[in-house]
């Protein structure tokens, strides 16, 4: 790859481009190759003016907190943008509804959920990653997801246009929204209902201490790989179809929860996706209903 900024021909911005930047470092898998060029906006009108003047061809992906992406180990070509500057991360309250910036970390919005009362957001505390990443994929847990919360969102398409969705315009369904991969997703609103603190912060631990005993800690997964088929547990498919004792390389399922990727910190990328390609052939010719990636797989071999 090159890694010459005048080769991309790139906007002059007040953000800061990466060149070759290892996006191993930007994933909780921990592998993958270098993003061609790393972009960090400054705020929306330097995103904006970046899109405006970049050549048409120069591809773009977005990247949130990597939680649940399987970057190849070829990397990305072109440009990966992470609003990763704190003007992508402010909170508000306005009637009724949390705004945060997409590039707003989960786990730090913890503490505002808590300290407020947010009721009926207590389920995003435990989910890696950042809002604007759980929208794109309608990330949920404990009996709600992104679908059931999101008021509205507002997002900048590849021409830097701006624009308001709301939830029905988002396509939402099973850990999937309908959001164009190339639109950006800037803010989100959430509606809440206003509870005792207390009572909030009870929910969010109770949470927690379900993910502790029966969920791996502090290993390097992407949360669920495989969707859970309607009807069935993705976990008990793996196990049905011999999924959990696979090795490939440092790539194996959790044994504490075997729809848990870990990597045992040796893995290439391409041993993790060996195993996940392994796991759905066997799953097609063993189980009754196919297994579906939840995983994001990007990049290059
Ligand atoms: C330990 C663990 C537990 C997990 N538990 C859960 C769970 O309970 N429920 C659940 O649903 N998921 C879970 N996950 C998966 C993951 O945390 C969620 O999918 C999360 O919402 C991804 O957010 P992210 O910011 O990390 O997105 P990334 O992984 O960085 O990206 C995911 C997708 O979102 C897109 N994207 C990111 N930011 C933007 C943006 N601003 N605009 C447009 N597109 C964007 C990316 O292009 C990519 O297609 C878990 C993961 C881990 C590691």
């Amino acid at each position: 790859m090159n890694t010459s900024a005048n080769i991309y021909n790139l906007p002059k911005v007040r953000g800061v481009y990466k060149f070759a930047e290892p996006l191993k470092n930007y994933t909780w898998l921990n592998v993958g190759g270098p993003a061609e060029v790393m972009y960090f906006p400054e705020d929306e009108e330097d995103l904006r003016s970046f899109l405006r003047q970049k050549s048409e061809d120069l591809p773009v992906f977005i990247i949130g907190g990597g939680s649940n992406l399987l970057v190849r180990d070829g990397g990305i070509s072109g440009v990966v943008i992470k609003l990763g500057n704190k003007n992508f991360a402010r909170q508000r309250i306005e009637n009724n509804t949390l705004y945060c910036g997409a590039g707003s970390v989960n786990f730090i919005l913890k503490k505002m959920i808590e300290k407020n009362g947010l009721g009926g957001l207590e389920f995003l505390c435990s989910i890696p990653g950042t809002i604007g990443g759980a929208v794109r994929g309608n990330a949920g847990c404990f009996g709600s997801d992104m679908a059931t919360v999101l008021t509205a969102v507002r997002v900048m398409l590849p021409s830097g246009e701006v624009r308001n969705l709301n939830n029905e315009e988002c396509g939402f369904s099973y850990r999937h929204s309908d959001i164009p991969a190339d639109w950006i997703i800037l803010e989100v609103g959430l509606k809440f209902a206003y509870e005792r603190s207390e009572e909030v912060a009870a929910k969010i631990a109770q949470n927690a201490e379900y993910r502790r005993t029966h969920q791996p800690q502090g290993i390097r997964t992407a949360g669920s790989t495989f969707k859970n088929p309607e009807g069935y547990a993705a976990w008990k498919l793996i196990k049905q179809c011999g999924g959990d004792k696979m090795v490939y390389g440092g790539a194996r399922m959790s044994e504490q929860h075997c729809n848990f990727l870990h990597n045992d910190g040796t893995a290439t990328a391409a041993d993790i996706e060996k195993l996940c390609h392994a796991i759905e052939q066997e799953a097609a010719a063993k189980c009754e209903v196919p297994l579906e990636l939840e995983i994001k797989i990007v990049g290059q071999e």
